[in-house]
Protein backbone atom coordinates (compact mmCIF):
# COMPACT_ATOMS: atom_id res chain seq x y z
CA UNK A 1 0.00 0.00 0.00
CA UNK A 2 1.11 3.49 -0.83
CA UNK A 3 2.99 5.60 1.97
CA UNK A 4 2.74 9.10 2.94
CA UNK A 5 4.61 11.90 3.88
CA UNK A 6 3.62 12.41 7.50
CA UNK A 7 4.19 14.99 10.00
CA UNK A 8 6.82 13.16 12.23
CA UNK A 9 4.84 14.26 15.20
CA UNK A 10 2.45 12.08 14.71
CA UNK A 11 4.86 8.76 14.59
CA UNK A 12 6.24 6.90 16.89
CA UNK A 13 9.39 5.08 16.47
CA UNK A 14 8.26 2.30 18.90
CA UNK A 15 4.95 1.57 17.25
CA UNK A 16 6.44 1.78 14.05
CA UNK A 17 8.98 -0.86 15.23
CA UNK A 18 6.31 -2.74 16.51
CA UNK A 19 3.96 -2.13 13.60
CA UNK A 20 6.89 -3.13 10.86
CA UNK A 21 7.85 -6.50 12.93
CA UNK A 22 4.36 -7.63 13.25
CA UNK A 23 3.84 -6.80 8.95
CA UNK A 24 7.41 -8.88 8.34
CA UNK A 25 6.00 -11.97 10.62
CA UNK A 26 2.18 -11.83 8.82
CA UNK A 27 2.14 -10.09 5.75
CA UNK A 28 -1.28 -11.49 4.39
CA UNK A 29 -2.75 -9.98 7.57
CA UNK A 30 -4.23 -13.51 8.60
CA UNK A 31 -2.98 -13.05 12.74
CA UNK A 32 -5.05 -10.87 14.88
CA UNK A 33 -3.58 -11.63 18.02
CA UNK A 34 -2.67 -8.79 20.16
CA UNK A 35 1.31 -7.89 20.62
CA UNK A 36 2.30 -8.42 23.97
CA UNK A 37 4.64 -5.82 25.69
CA UNK A 38 5.47 -7.50 29.08
CA UNK A 39 7.18 -5.11 31.55
CA UNK A 40 6.34 -6.83 34.64
CA UNK A 41 4.14 -5.83 36.62
CA UNK A 42 2.17 -4.18 33.96
CA UNK A 43 1.34 -5.84 30.39
CA UNK A 44 0.04 -4.55 27.56
CA UNK A 45 -1.52 -6.50 25.11
CA UNK A 46 -1.58 -3.82 21.70
CA UNK A 47 -4.40 -4.76 19.11
CA UNK A 48 -2.73 -6.05 15.86
CA UNK A 49 -4.00 -3.28 13.65
CA UNK A 50 -4.10 -0.02 14.65
CA UNK A 51 -3.95 3.87 14.20
CA UNK A 52 -3.84 5.70 11.35
CA UNK A 53 -6.07 4.16 7.97
CA UNK A 54 -4.85 5.18 4.04
CA UNK A 55 -7.65 7.67 4.22
CA UNK A 56 -6.60 9.59 6.99
CA UNK A 57 -2.73 9.33 5.81
CA UNK A 58 -3.48 10.46 2.36
CA UNK A 59 -5.81 13.64 4.15
CA UNK A 60 -3.07 14.54 5.86
CA UNK A 61 -0.39 14.55 3.83
CA UNK A 62 -2.50 16.62 1.28
CA UNK A 63 -3.32 19.48 3.95
CA UNK A 64 0.11 19.78 5.03
CA UNK A 65 1.65 20.18 1.85
CA UNK A 66 -1.34 22.72 0.76
CA UNK A 67 -0.55 24.66 3.57
CA UNK A 68 3.50 24.21 3.46
CA UNK A 69 2.82 25.41 -0.58
CA UNK A 70 0.80 28.17 -0.29
CA UNK A 71 1.95 30.90 2.14
CA UNK A 72 0.18 33.83 0.69
CA UNK A 73 -3.19 32.21 0.34
CA UNK A 74 -6.51 32.18 2.71
CA UNK A 75 -6.85 28.35 3.31
CA UNK A 76 -9.92 26.87 4.83
CA UNK A 77 -11.13 22.78 5.70
CA UNK A 78 -14.85 22.33 4.37
CA UNK A 79 -15.32 20.78 8.74
CA UNK A 80 -12.25 18.94 10.31
CA UNK A 81 -9.96 17.47 8.94
CA UNK A 82 -10.65 14.29 10.65
CA UNK A 83 -11.97 13.39 13.90
CA UNK A 84 -9.16 13.64 15.78
CA UNK A 85 -8.42 16.96 17.38
CA UNK A 86 -4.55 16.98 17.61
CA UNK A 87 -4.71 16.98 13.99
CA UNK A 88 -6.96 19.06 14.19
CA UNK A 89 -5.37 21.81 16.18
CA UNK A 90 -2.35 21.72 14.31
CA UNK A 91 -3.65 23.02 11.20
CA UNK A 92 -5.82 25.50 13.34
CA UNK A 93 -2.29 26.73 14.43
CA UNK A 94 -1.25 27.22 11.03
CA UNK A 95 -3.73 29.12 9.87
CA UNK A 96 -6.09 27.03 8.29
CA UNK A 97 -9.76 28.04 9.28
CA UNK A 98 -12.78 25.72 9.68
CA UNK A 99 -15.84 27.07 7.26
CA UNK A 100 -18.22 24.19 9.38
CA UNK A 101 -18.26 22.48 12.60
CA UNK A 102 -18.72 18.49 12.63
CA UNK A 103 -22.67 18.93 12.76
CA UNK A 104 -22.59 20.98 9.79
CA UNK A 105 -23.31 24.37 11.36
CA UNK A 106 -21.68 27.31 9.33
CA UNK A 107 -18.89 29.23 11.22
CA UNK A 108 -17.42 31.32 8.78
CA UNK A 109 -20.19 32.37 6.07
CA UNK A 110 -20.06 31.99 1.96
CA UNK A 111 -19.94 35.03 1.39
CA UNK A 112 -16.65 36.11 3.20
CA UNK A 113 -15.13 33.18 0.51
CA UNK A 114 -13.23 34.72 -2.55
CA UNK A 115 -12.21 32.60 -5.90
CA UNK A 116 -8.65 32.47 -4.81
CA UNK A 117 -8.90 30.99 -1.56
CA UNK A 118 -8.42 27.36 -0.81
CA UNK A 119 -10.92 25.10 0.34
CA UNK A 120 -10.00 21.64 1.42
CA UNK A 121 -12.58 18.77 1.35
CA UNK A 122 -12.12 16.39 3.80
CA UNK A 123 -11.29 12.68 4.27
CA UNK A 124 -14.99 11.93 4.92
CA UNK A 125 -16.08 13.53 1.42
CA UNK A 126 -18.74 16.47 0.96
CA UNK A 127 -22.44 17.03 -0.62
CA UNK A 128 -23.00 17.76 -3.87
CA UNK A 129 -25.03 20.97 -2.57
CA UNK A 130 -21.67 21.94 -0.88
CA UNK A 131 -19.71 21.27 -3.96
CA UNK A 132 -22.49 23.66 -5.90
CA UNK A 133 -21.75 26.11 -3.63
CA UNK A 134 -18.08 26.34 -3.82
CA UNK A 135 -18.67 26.72 -7.93
CA UNK A 136 -21.06 29.52 -7.30
CA UNK A 137 -18.04 31.18 -5.38
CA UNK A 138 -16.06 30.60 -8.14
CA UNK A 139 -13.83 28.19 -6.21
CA UNK A 140 -13.15 24.80 -8.04
CA UNK A 141 -14.63 22.58 -5.64
CA UNK A 142 -12.20 19.47 -6.02
CA UNK A 143 -9.21 20.75 -6.76
CA UNK A 144 -7.92 19.87 -3.14
CA UNK A 145 -9.90 16.68 -2.55
CA UNK A 146 -9.12 14.72 0.36
CA UNK A 147 -12.10 12.53 -0.42
CA UNK A 148 -10.72 8.66 1.05
CA UNK A 149 -11.22 6.52 -1.98
CA UNK A 150 -12.87 3.78 0.26
CA UNK A 151 -15.80 6.54 0.76
CA UNK A 152 -15.68 7.22 -3.16
CA UNK A 153 -16.18 3.20 -3.35
CA UNK A 154 -19.39 3.49 -1.16
CA UNK A 155 -20.51 6.20 -3.31
CA UNK A 156 -20.01 3.87 -6.68
CA UNK A 157 -21.64 1.19 -5.64
CA UNK A 158 -24.82 3.21 -4.36
CA UNK A 159 -24.63 4.97 -7.70
CA UNK A 160 -24.75 1.22 -9.27
CA UNK A 161 -26.91 -0.10 -7.55
CA UNK A 162 -29.54 3.36 -8.33
CA UNK A 163 -29.23 3.22 -11.99
CA UNK A 164 -30.56 -0.64 -11.47
CA UNK A 165 -33.57 1.15 -9.73
CA UNK A 166 -32.55 0.06 -6.43
CA UNK A 167 -33.26 2.51 -3.43
CA UNK A 168 -30.70 2.46 -1.29
CA UNK A 169 -30.30 2.43 2.32
CA UNK A 170 -27.48 4.18 4.10
CA UNK A 171 -26.53 2.59 7.75
CA UNK A 172 -24.91 5.76 9.39
CA UNK A 173 -24.93 8.30 11.67
CA UNK A 174 -27.21 10.75 9.92
CA UNK A 175 -25.82 13.50 11.00
CA UNK A 176 -22.53 12.23 10.43
CA UNK A 177 -20.14 13.71 7.53
CA UNK A 178 -19.65 11.29 5.34
CA UNK A 179 -23.15 9.58 5.83
CA UNK A 180 -24.07 13.19 4.66
CA UNK A 181 -22.20 13.07 2.28
CA UNK A 182 -23.29 9.87 0.69
CA UNK A 183 -26.95 10.34 1.15
CA UNK A 184 -25.91 13.28 -1.11
CA UNK A 185 -24.17 11.58 -3.71
CA UNK A 186 -26.88 8.88 -4.02
CA UNK A 187 -29.89 11.22 -3.08
CA UNK A 188 -28.99 12.88 -6.82
CA UNK A 189 -29.29 9.29 -8.52
CA UNK A 190 -31.99 7.05 -6.65
CA UNK A 191 -34.30 7.54 -2.98
CA UNK A 192 -32.32 7.57 -0.77
CA UNK A 193 -32.95 6.51 3.02
CA UNK A 194 -30.43 6.37 5.84
CA UNK A 195 -30.90 4.00 9.28
CA UNK A 196 -28.98 4.23 12.29
CA UNK A 197 -29.51 1.20 13.39
CA UNK A 198 -30.50 -2.24 13.97
CA UNK A 199 -34.04 -0.38 15.20
CA UNK A 200 -34.64 1.62 12.67
CA UNK A 201 -34.32 -0.99 9.97
CA UNK A 202 -37.10 -3.14 11.88
CA UNK A 203 -38.72 0.07 11.72
CA UNK A 204 -38.38 0.30 7.89
CA UNK A 205 -39.38 -3.29 7.16
CA UNK A 206 -42.64 -2.50 8.63
CA UNK A 207 -43.13 0.14 5.83
CA UNK A 208 -41.59 -2.85 3.32
CA UNK A 209 -44.38 -4.78 4.97
CA UNK A 210 -47.37 -2.55 4.70
CA UNK A 211 -47.66 -3.13 8.70
CA UNK A 212 -47.23 0.79 9.12
CA UNK A 213 -49.36 2.95 7.05
CA UNK A 214 -46.96 5.53 4.45
CA UNK A 215 -48.16 8.62 6.21
CA UNK A 216 -46.79 7.94 8.91
CA UNK A 217 -43.25 7.71 7.54
CA UNK A 218 -42.48 11.45 7.31
CA UNK A 219 -42.45 11.83 10.99
CA UNK A 220 -40.42 8.75 11.92
CA UNK A 221 -37.55 9.31 9.66
CA UNK A 222 -37.89 13.45 9.59
CA UNK A 223 -34.46 14.40 7.68
CA UNK A 224 -33.62 10.89 6.50
CA UNK A 225 -35.13 10.48 3.03
CA UNK A 226 -34.16 11.95 -0.37
CA UNK A 227 -37.01 14.52 -1.59
CA UNK A 228 -40.09 12.81 -2.70
CA UNK A 229 -39.25 9.44 -1.22
CA UNK A 230 -42.21 6.93 -1.21
CA UNK A 231 -42.25 4.33 1.15
CA UNK A 232 -45.76 2.71 -0.74
CA UNK A 233 -43.41 2.90 -4.37
CA UNK A 234 -39.52 2.89 -3.15
CA UNK A 235 -39.01 -0.08 -0.59
CA UNK A 236 -39.86 -2.46 -3.92
CA UNK A 237 -35.74 -2.68 -4.23
CA UNK A 238 -33.27 -2.19 -2.38
CA UNK A 239 -29.69 -2.52 -1.29
CA UNK A 240 -27.47 -1.39 1.81
CA UNK A 241 -24.87 0.69 1.57
CA UNK A 242 -23.07 1.97 5.18
CA UNK A 243 -20.50 4.89 6.66
CA UNK A 244 -17.25 3.43 6.51
CA UNK A 245 -16.89 3.39 10.08
CA UNK A 246 -20.00 2.01 11.30
CA UNK A 247 -19.45 -1.44 13.11
CA UNK A 248 -18.79 -4.19 10.56
CA UNK A 249 -21.30 -7.12 12.29
CA UNK A 250 -23.91 -4.49 12.67
CA UNK A 251 -24.07 -3.46 9.24
CA UNK A 252 -24.27 -7.28 8.23
CA UNK A 253 -26.82 -7.82 10.74
CA UNK A 254 -28.48 -4.51 8.93
CA UNK A 255 -28.31 -6.05 5.43
CA UNK A 256 -29.38 -9.68 6.29
CA UNK A 257 -32.16 -8.51 8.18
CA UNK A 258 -33.64 -6.59 5.59
CA UNK A 259 -32.55 -9.00 2.94
CA UNK A 260 -35.17 -11.70 4.62
CA UNK A 261 -37.70 -9.16 5.02
CA UNK A 262 -37.62 -8.55 0.85
CA UNK A 263 -37.46 -12.27 0.72
CA UNK A 264 -40.00 -13.25 2.92
CA UNK A 265 -42.59 -10.58 1.94
CA UNK A 266 -42.03 -10.85 -1.75
CA UNK A 267 -41.67 -14.61 -1.33
CA UNK A 268 -38.31 -14.99 -2.81
CA UNK A 269 -35.74 -17.67 -2.75
CA UNK A 270 -31.91 -17.45 -3.05
CA UNK A 271 -31.85 -17.69 -6.84
CA UNK A 272 -34.50 -14.76 -6.75
CA UNK A 273 -33.27 -12.37 -3.50
CA UNK A 274 -31.35 -10.56 -6.34
CA UNK A 275 -34.02 -9.34 -7.76
CA UNK A 276 -35.59 -7.13 -4.56
CA UNK A 277 -32.12 -7.03 -2.67
CA UNK A 278 -28.87 -6.03 -4.18
CA UNK A 279 -25.48 -7.64 -3.19
CA UNK A 280 -23.41 -4.76 -1.55
CA UNK A 281 -21.13 -6.70 0.43
CA UNK A 282 -17.94 -4.95 -0.43
CA UNK A 283 -18.67 -1.57 0.85
CA UNK A 284 -16.87 -1.80 4.33
CA UNK A 285 -14.01 -0.35 4.52
CA UNK A 286 -10.49 -2.39 4.76
CA UNK A 287 -9.20 -0.21 8.12
CA UNK A 288 -12.82 -0.71 9.24
CA UNK A 289 -12.61 -4.17 9.07
CA UNK A 290 -9.04 -4.97 10.29
CA UNK A 291 -9.53 -2.81 13.43
CA UNK A 292 -12.21 -4.06 14.38
CA UNK A 293 -11.24 -7.94 13.68
CA UNK A 294 -8.08 -6.83 15.88
CA UNK A 295 -10.45 -6.13 19.00
CA UNK A 296 -12.32 -8.96 18.37
CA UNK A 297 -8.79 -11.14 18.70
CA UNK A 298 -7.56 -8.81 21.32
CA UNK A 299 -10.96 -9.39 23.51
CA UNK A 300 -9.81 -13.74 23.14
CA UNK A 301 -7.32 -12.30 26.18
CA UNK A 302 -8.11 -12.34 29.62
CA UNK A 303 -7.41 -8.53 30.78
CA UNK A 304 -8.21 -5.87 33.41
CA UNK A 305 -9.56 -3.30 31.22
CA UNK A 306 -8.77 -1.90 28.07
CA UNK A 307 -8.11 1.46 26.47
CA UNK A 308 -9.18 3.04 23.61
CA UNK A 309 -7.39 6.05 21.96
CA UNK A 310 -9.21 8.49 19.84
CA UNK A 311 -11.26 11.59 19.00
CA UNK A 312 -14.23 11.66 21.26
CA UNK A 313 -16.38 12.27 17.78
CA UNK A 314 -14.31 9.33 16.13
CA UNK A 315 -16.96 7.18 14.68
CA UNK A 316 -14.74 3.99 14.38
CA UNK A 317 -13.04 4.63 17.64
CA UNK A 318 -16.44 4.59 19.64
CA UNK A 319 -17.12 1.05 17.82
CA UNK A 320 -14.01 -0.03 19.35
CA UNK A 321 -14.75 1.13 22.62
CA UNK A 322 -18.31 -0.44 22.33
CA UNK A 323 -16.74 -4.05 21.32
CA UNK A 324 -14.38 -3.56 24.29
CA UNK A 325 -17.31 -2.51 26.70
CA UNK A 326 -19.25 -5.90 25.94
CA UNK A 327 -16.29 -7.65 28.21
CA UNK A 328 -14.66 -5.10 30.47
CA UNK A 329 -14.09 -2.19 32.09
CA UNK A 330 -13.27 0.35 29.45
CA UNK A 331 -11.23 3.67 29.12
CA UNK A 332 -12.24 6.25 26.09
CA UNK A 333 -9.53 9.23 26.03
CA UNK A 334 -8.11 11.24 23.51
CA UNK A 335 -4.92 11.49 25.02
CA UNK A 336 -2.15 10.42 27.58
CA UNK A 337 -3.16 13.48 29.81
CA UNK A 338 -6.34 12.02 30.59
CA UNK A 339 -4.57 9.61 32.33
CA UNK A 340 -4.13 12.08 36.06
CA UNK A 341 -2.37 9.53 37.89
CA UNK A 342 -2.83 5.81 38.83
CA UNK A 343 -5.85 6.22 40.71
CA UNK A 344 -7.45 9.15 38.42
CA UNK A 345 -8.72 9.22 34.85
CA UNK A 346 -10.99 11.01 32.93
CA UNK A 347 -12.62 9.10 29.97
CA UNK A 348 -15.58 9.65 27.29
CA UNK A 349 -18.58 8.17 28.26
CA UNK A 350 -20.14 7.91 24.46
CA UNK A 351 -23.61 6.76 25.33
CA UNK A 352 -24.03 10.34 27.29
CA UNK A 353 -21.55 12.12 25.51
CA UNK A 354 -19.93 13.39 28.67
CA UNK A 355 -16.35 13.24 29.72
CA UNK A 356 -16.56 11.22 33.22
CA UNK A 357 -13.95 10.95 36.18
CA UNK A 358 -13.20 7.64 37.23
CA UNK A 359 -11.11 6.88 40.44
CA UNK A 360 -8.80 3.84 40.40
CA UNK A 361 -8.43 2.59 37.28
CA UNK A 362 -5.86 0.59 37.69
CA UNK A 363 -6.24 -2.93 40.14
CA UNK A 364 -4.09 -3.22 42.80
CA UNK A 365 -2.58 -6.74 41.90
CA UNK A 366 0.50 -8.05 41.31
CA UNK A 367 0.56 -8.11 37.38
CA UNK A 368 -2.18 -5.91 35.40
CA UNK A 369 -3.19 -6.30 31.88
CA UNK A 370 -4.31 -3.92 29.36
CA UNK A 371 -5.81 -4.02 26.34
CA UNK A 372 -4.78 -1.16 24.27
CA UNK A 373 -5.92 0.28 21.23
CA UNK A 374 -6.51 3.58 18.74
CA UNK A 375 -8.91 4.74 16.10
CA UNK A 376 -8.24 5.11 12.72
CA UNK A 377 -7.63 9.13 12.96
CA UNK A 378 -5.67 9.00 16.29
CA UNK A 379 -1.77 9.42 15.79
CA UNK A 380 0.54 6.87 16.63
CA UNK A 381 2.51 9.11 18.81
CA UNK A 382 -0.32 9.63 21.44
CA UNK A 383 -0.75 5.61 21.93
CA UNK A 384 3.23 5.77 22.36
CA UNK A 385 2.04 8.40 24.94
CA UNK A 386 -0.45 6.27 27.07
CA UNK A 387 2.19 2.99 27.23
CA UNK A 388 4.87 5.84 28.44
CA UNK A 389 2.49 7.10 31.00
CA UNK A 390 1.44 3.69 31.97
CA UNK A 391 4.83 2.80 32.50
CA UNK A 392 5.44 5.75 34.42
CA UNK A 393 2.98 4.93 36.75
CA UNK A 394 5.10 1.92 38.15
CA UNK A 395 8.43 3.98 37.73
CA UNK A 396 9.13 2.09 34.53
CA UNK A 397 9.52 4.59 31.95
CA UNK A 398 13.10 3.84 31.03
CA UNK A 399 11.16 0.38 29.45
CA UNK A 400 9.70 1.79 26.74
CA UNK A 401 13.12 3.25 25.29
CA UNK A 402 14.70 -0.11 25.68
CA UNK A 403 12.03 -1.50 23.22
CA UNK A 404 12.35 1.26 21.03
CA UNK A 405 15.78 0.12 20.10
CA UNK A 406 15.24 -3.36 20.24
CA UNK A 407 13.67 -3.88 16.37
S1 LIG B 1 -11.66 4.68 7.97
FE1 LIG B 1 -11.67 3.74 5.91
S2 LIG B 1 -13.04 5.02 4.69
FE2 LIG B 1 -12.54 6.19 6.54
S3 LIG B 1 -10.78 7.44 5.94
FE3 LIG B 1 -9.96 5.55 6.80
S4 LIG B 1 -9.63 4.16 5.04
FE4 LIG B 1 -10.99 5.83 4.41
Amino acid sequence: MKTFNVPVIYRSPLISAIKNQRKQQDRMKKDFTPTELDFGPLRILLARHFGFCYGVENAIEIAFKTVDENPDKRIFLLSEMIHNPHVNNDLLDRGVQFIMDTSGNQLVPWESLQPDDIVIIPAFGTTLETEQQLASLGIEPLKYNTTCPFVERVWNKADQIGKKNYTVIVHGKPKHEETRATFSHSASGTPTIVVKDIKEAALLAEFITGQRKPDEFNALFKGQYSPGFNPATDLQRVGVVNQTTMLATETQAIADYIRQVMMTHFQLTEATAGERFADTRDTLCYATNDNQTAVTGMLQESADLAIVVGGYNSSNTSHLVELCEEKLPTYFISSPEKMLSAKAINHWDFHHKEEINAGSFLPEKEKVTILLTSGASCPDALVEGVIRRLLSFYQLEHKADEMAIID
